[in-house]
């Protein structure tokens, strides 16, 4: 099978898109920071861009990935909590 030949839903564009535009994001500036998230349910896309990418790449593609957002919120619950904390004191 030749992911590059897949389509899906892109949720950022709204239309359909093939993964050849994932790695690509049409402009050449390398693979779309959610191709992880977009693409692991229809083939292992982890394998295939460890194989295509430098280490280096890859790396910064795997930690520029989003934190989930609820882990944002709870991030920002507990900053909230800790200023209301400290202007108490
Ligand atoms: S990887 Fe990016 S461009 Fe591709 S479908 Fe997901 S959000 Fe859209």
């Amino acid at each position: 099978m030749d992911p590059n030949t897949l389509e899906r839903r892109c949720p950022r564009l709204g239309g359909s898109v093939n993964f050849s535009y994932c790695q690509t994001c049409g402009n050449r500036k390398g693979p779309c920071f959610k191709i992880f998230d977009c693409w692991w349910e229809s083939f292992d896309v982890v394998e295939y861009l460890k194989k295509r990418l430098s280490t280096e790449e890859f790396t910064k593609l795997a930690e520029g990935r989003p934190r989930p957002k609820m882990t944002s919120l709870l991030e920002i619950i507990e900053q909230a909590r800790q200023n209301i904390e400290s202007s108490k004191k």
